[in-house]
């Protein structure tokens, strides 16, 4: 993995050492002897890691980390501070000020290479997600970004592998502030089972006769906790195998004895870290939703509709029972829009959408099909039923006259209905919807505001495609 690492550190000799041990593994070193210089190089350069001394002359690397964290700009680098001294008061102050991590001078060349990786592809991982949400940037009003990420946190649920019952119940009462429900878990089993359910965090104890390091890798790859964080706890002398933790994908380790102030502070910061993950999850799943739903109506769009109505022919070719597909039209639609206007012409297709999507069952589609063009695929449905449906759409827009707010007026407004039949194995969508489109081309033939359904006698329109 290559990457761009920022070394920063007053003593010329310790911005070298580490330099060396960095570039021996083919990563790209940027310096910096002061904290302002760390600063204009973090905001220029954009390093994906910060290895920022504690102790500096000047701006020391609390308020360096601080600023950083504070810019939007660099918020996300992670940052690792490198402390003369391993004190657990100094590792809080770190955490408060947005550390990421902590190694203890002189650097352990593990440690170091296990943190920077882990962080590293933690942070690849964000920027993943993040480029996700920019291609759908264009959604950002619907989905009602920028919400604080904080706000309405569910209540976290942490699962626990301890073999200890003394630590484990010190844990456990340690998180109560923060934690909703600490769920201990005793076997690999029970550990899955636990998941089923989704968790903030992980902690797993290292120690005891099972190989914990095990579950570090099931977990990653499991579907259901890929992505929630893991937190190992070890003895001092384990760093080794904390080393290896981080390497199979573990998020974050603390060394024991636990101090109650690092414990609540890591675990905190994993925690955000996942909430936000989880948005940005979310948002480009909702985009995904919004790809294939028509803006105007909130429907689902054709390209969903396509791909439904394609689904559903397969099926019927393995034997399943025919469908029903209706084809849809706004009479004299053109007209609307010329005497009261675009928007008012919008309201309309907007209420009628609106009115054959509650007049469907559930398992049926409604979709745009596009303009003032609807379809409705109706699974497992005979020709008799089909046109009472048909007619029951019909009457939903016809009854009742559309409500123009923008006009203050009421218009009266109808359909024309094509109908088909899918039963035979070896039809397929197209022609399917095609017979659909020759029957509503009679039906505006025949007077329009009335349902027809296909018969051999009409000819196919040419122009109908998926
Ligand atoms: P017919 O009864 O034969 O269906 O006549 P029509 O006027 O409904 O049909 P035509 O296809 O001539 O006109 C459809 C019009 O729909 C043309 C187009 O400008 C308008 N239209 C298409 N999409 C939209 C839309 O999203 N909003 C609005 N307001 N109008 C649209
Ligand atoms: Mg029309
Ligand atoms: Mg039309």
């Amino acid at each position: 993995m290559s990457a761009r690492i920022l070394v920063v550190d007053d003593v010329m000799v310790n911005v070298r050492l580490l330099e060396a041990k960095l570039a021996s593994e083919y990563f790209h070193v940027l310096t910096a002897s002061s904290g302002e210089t760390a600063l204009d190089v973090a905001r220029a350069e954009r390093p994906d890691l910060v290895l920022l001394d504690v102790m500096m002359p000047g701006m020391d690397g609390f308020e360096v980390c601080r600023r950083l964290k504070t810019n939007p700009a660099t918020a996300e680098i992670p940052v690792v501070m490198v402390t003369a001294l391993s004190d657990v008061a100094d590792r809080v102050k770190g955490l408060e000020a947005g550390a990421d991590d902590f190694l203890t001078k002189p650097v352990d060349d593990v440690a170091l290479f296990a943190r920077v990786r882990s962080l590293v592809r933690l942070k690849r991982m964000m920027e993943e997600w993040r480029l996700r949400e920019e291609v759908s940037g264009r959604f950002e009003n619907v989905l009602g970004n920028g919400h604080d990420p904080d706000e309405d946190m569910p209540p976290a649920r942490v699962v626990l592998w301890e073999h200890s019952d003394t630590a484990a119940q010190r844990i456990t009462e340690m998180l109560r502030p923060v934690v909703e429900a600490t769920v201990r878990v005793k076997s690999p089993e029970e550990l899955v089972r636990s998941l089923i359910r989704p968790a903030d965090l992980v902690i797993l104890g290292l120690g005891g006769p099972f190989d914990v390091l095990r579950l570090v890798g099931q977990l990653r790859s499991a579907e259901a906790s890929r992505f929630t964080p893991v937190l190992l706890v070890a003895a001092e002398e384990e760093t080794t195998r904390l080393a290896k933790g981080l390497d199979l994908g573990a998020n974050d380790y603390i060394v024991r004895p636990i101090d109650r102030n690092e414990l609540l502070a890591r675990v905190q910061t994993q925690m955000r870290r996942k909430r936000l993950q989880d948005r940005l999850k979310e948002n480009y799943q909702k985009s995904l939703a919004l790809a294939l739903t028509d803006g105007l109506t909130g429907l689902y769009n054709r390209r969903y509709f396509t791909a439904h109505l394609e689904g559903l022919m397969t099926r019927i070719a393995d034997g399943a029972q025919g469908a029903a597909v209706l084809m849809l039209d706004v009479d004299f639609f053109k007209k609307i829009n010329d005497t009261y206007g675009h928007a008012a012409g919008d309201t309309v297709l907007r209420e009628v959408a609106h009115r054959l999507a509650r007049n469907v069952r559930s398992f049926d589609l409604v979709a745009r099909y596009g303009g003032e063009e609807f379809v409705v695929v109706m699974p497992e449905t005979t020709l008799p039923i089909a046109a009472m449906v048909a007619e029951r759409l019909r009457n939903a827009v016809a009854d009742k006259p559309i409500t123009l707010p923008e006009r203050g007026s009421e218009i009266s407004v109808t359909i024309s209905i094509g109908i088909a039949i899918v039963e035979e194995r070896g039809d397929s969508a197209t022609a399917s919807l095609s017979r659909a489109d020759a029957a509503l081309y009679e039906a505006k033939a025949n007077g329009r505001n009335c349902a027809i359904h296909w018969q051999p006698t009409m000819r196919p329109l040419a122009k109908v495609g998926l």
